[in-house]
């Protein structure tokens, strides 16, 4: 059958066709009261607690439950007494039978124990009620759809700042994320019974700061994106949890570029270890390694130090070290009166051949 209405909101709300909206209303106030998840902690009262809700929110507004009673069975229009009243006693005997504290299973023959649909619309039509049947499935099938439809949660991107070396070595990092929730109470509808949701204050949702721990591997290239599953907003009604997309950014390092495996290095070196030659310790990101400068070493010319770079699945890139002569920038008298002493001793014009080659 088409029609999606199963439950029995009367027998959730222990009362018959017949109660008044006096009876729905007080019904309602005292299982709402005891089915209350902050009151009650049985694994079932939430569930129970979300069909008193359901149940209240249709018998307890005329026009819904007059388009349930027409759906179900229930209903009774003044020339229909003799069915109704069959609907009726059918109805009571099955809800003596069954008590919501144990939640039927579905029966085979369910259908067969009350009036069915074709039943309840040949008497609609004979009365009228054609046109109005159909606004009725069309109403509750797209209310039942706004509604319940299983909503996957949104992705959330972030970004996150590392240092190179973290880079290479690997990290991990706590982010802050918003996270946007379901509102617990209304689960989303916003309104409760016609009033703003007072949790969410009719937003529907809840804003929830969540703190993620993430887990940055090793060699990680600035702008790689991390995709953390399920870590993005949740999903509602069944939906699938989004996920959280983390943008890596490397901070630059002016002296360390990395290019595949290799470290590039611009290495500054003073002018008497230009001269003189000598072993230089650089810092590395497994210890430190070691240059030996040979004398007469100029500006911008390139050591290779095979199998010192990157370490990836078990290939070795290489450092690559360009010196680059720097000097001090606070230099002691002493060492200016060393300098102009150099000048006056130097003999040898490196510029002569300037034209010549
Ligand atoms: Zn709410």
């Amino acid at each position: 059958m088409v029609i999606g209405v199963r439950k029995n909101y009367y027998e959730i709300l222990g009362l018959t066709p017949d109660s008044d909206s006096q009876d729905v209303k007080s019904a309602y106030r005292k299982l709402a009261r005891k089915y209350h998840p902050d009151v009650n902690k049985t694994p079932d009262s939430e569930k129970k607690f979300k069909d008193v809700l359901e149940a209240y929110e249709v018998l307890s507004d005329e026009k819904k439950r007059k388009q349930y009673d027409m759906l179900n069975g229930f209903y009774k229009s003044p020339k229909q007494k003799v069915k109704s009243e069959g609907a009726r006693s059918e109805y009571k005997k099955t809800s003596e039978q069954k008590t919501y504290e144990q939640p039927k299973k579905e029966k085979t023959n369910d259908n067969a124990t009350r009036p069915t649909f074709e039943d309840s619309k040949e008497a609609f039509q004979k009365n009228d009620f054609k046109s109005a049947i159909n606004d009725i499935l069309d109403g509750i099938a797209k209310e039942k759809k706004n509604k319940r439809k299983p909503k996957n949660g949104e992705d959330i991107f972030a970004e996150v700042s590392i240092t190179l070396e973290d880079s290479v070595r690997g990290t991990s990092r706590v982010v802050n994320v918003l996270h946007k929730e379901l509102c617990p109470n209304c689960e989303g509808r916003r309104f409760i019974n016609g009033s703003k949701c007072s949790v969410c204050n009719g937003t529907g949702e809840f804003i929830q700061h969540k703190k993620i721990n993430v887990k940055i591997p090793a060699n990680i290239k600035n702008g790689a994106k991390l995709r953390i599953q399920g870590e993005g907003n949740p999903g509602f009604y069944g939906g699938v949890s989004g996920n959280l997309y983390l943008t890596v950014k490397v901070e630059q390092n002016p002296y360390i570029r990395i290019d595949g495996e290799d470290i590039l290095y611009r290495l500054p070196i003073t002018p008497f270890e230009a001269v003189l030659g000598g072993k230089i310790p650089i810092p590395a990101f497994n210890g430190r390694v070691i240059l030996t400068l040979p004398k007469n070493t100029l500006s911008g010319q390139k050591f290779r130090l095979a199998g010192e770079g990157i370490k990836t699945n078990g290939k070795f890139g290489d450092m690559i070290i360009t010196v680059e002569i720097q000097i001090s920038k606070d230099l002691s008298d002493d060492e200016i009166r060393l300098y102009e002493k150099l000048k006056k001793l130097s003999q040898g014009n490196i510029r002569e051949n300037l034209y010549h080659g």
